[in-house]
């Protein structure tokens, strides 16, 4: 009967509900071991300016591949390194690789070459995360001003004071920050105004066929003449045809991202791009 139905549903349910929390529980201590054991690794991934098509920095993205040559996509480890509070460690190594890598670029260049690193929430409420920031960035050598730091809006409704401490401190330190997915979260423009990122990174699904989808193109207008006007860098995520990047320059986008200008890189292939983009400017 009905009754009977419902019950065993519901032990289903919880079945489901039990297995779905042991795979998680087993993802979080094989990722534990990933970054003790150095199954972590930095992509980077290119961006450039449109109006000159100058390679202006890279965004450092973390992939897991484990011993058995097993990846595991960020979309699916991120979360279960945020509920779990791995982020912090893990978040410190890929801030401290990125720095490194920045480190060892070419200084002379026209305009230094920024790295941008993501920041979980989760990170930003650790009230020591600015001081980490500013040793890192002085073990390493590297100007405060090449790091850049993406937030996500959401991580800007925090209401715990040591979120909007953090990102003051980081301010303070000379770190360029980002929002990250604009326009996806539940930011309101006064956040925004308050936060004062140098830079807002806008989300791709607004980006997608641009050229022919007219809400798209009031959405992304809208966006870069609010950034523009606050006096922020309005930078295009995901960016995959000519059609869009076209589109993009009209309506006076400053900076892309995206596989049509280069995907995420191995470390060796960003060094090789940036070398010769140095040597272009001499
Ligand atoms: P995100 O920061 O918005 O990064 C952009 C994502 O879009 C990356 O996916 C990138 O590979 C992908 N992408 C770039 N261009 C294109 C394009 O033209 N088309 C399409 N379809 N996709 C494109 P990825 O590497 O899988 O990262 C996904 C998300 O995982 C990131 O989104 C970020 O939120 C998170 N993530 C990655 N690395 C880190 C990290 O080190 N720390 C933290 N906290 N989060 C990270
Ligand atoms: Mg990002
Ligand atoms: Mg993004
Ligand atoms: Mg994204």
């Amino acid at each position: 009967d009905a009754k009977a139905g419902g019950r065993n549903s519901f032990r289903f349910f919880t079945r489901h509900m039990t297995q779905e929390a042991n795979q998680r529980l087993l993802l979080e201590s094989r990722l534990r071991q990933a970054l003790s054991g150095g199954e972590l690794h930095l992509v980077l991934q290119p961006k450039y300016r449109m109006r000159d098509r100058r390679l202006t920095g890279f965004e450092a993205l973390l992939r897991w591949t484990d011993r058995d040559g097993r990846s595991t996509p960020p979309s699916r480890f991120i979360p279960v390194a945020e509920d779990s509070g791995l982020i912090v460690d893990i978040g410190l190594w890929v801030l401290r690789e990125a720095c490194q890598v920045a480190a060892q670029w070419p200084r002379d260049a026209a305009a230094p070459l920024t790295i941008a690193v993501n920041a979980s929430p989760r990170q930003l409420a650790q009230p020591g995360f600015a001081a980490e920031v500013g040793r890192i960035l002085h073990d390493c050598g590297l100007p405060a001003a090449q790091l850049e730091i993406e937030v996500t809006e959401n991580a800007l409704l925090e209401k715990t004071g040591v979120v909007q401490q953090t990102l003051a401190q980081l301010k303070q330190l000379g770190v360029h920050l980002a929002v990250d997915d604009f326009g996806t979260g539940y930011s309101s423009l006064a956040y925004l105004k308050n936060f004062a990122p140098n830079t807002v990174k806008i989300d791709r699904c607004f980006v997608t066929d641009l050229q022919s989808r007219h809400d798209n193109a009031a959405i992304v207008l809208a966006i870069i003449t609010l950034a523009k006007s606050l006096g922020m860098e309005a930078l295009a995520e995901g960016v995959e045809t000519e059609e869009e990047f076209a589109a993009l320059l009209t309506l006076g986008c400053d900076t892309v991202q995206g596989y049509l200008t280069g995907k995420p890189l191995p470390l060796d292939v960003a060094a090789a791009l940036v070398a010769a983009e140095v040597t272009s400017v001499e």
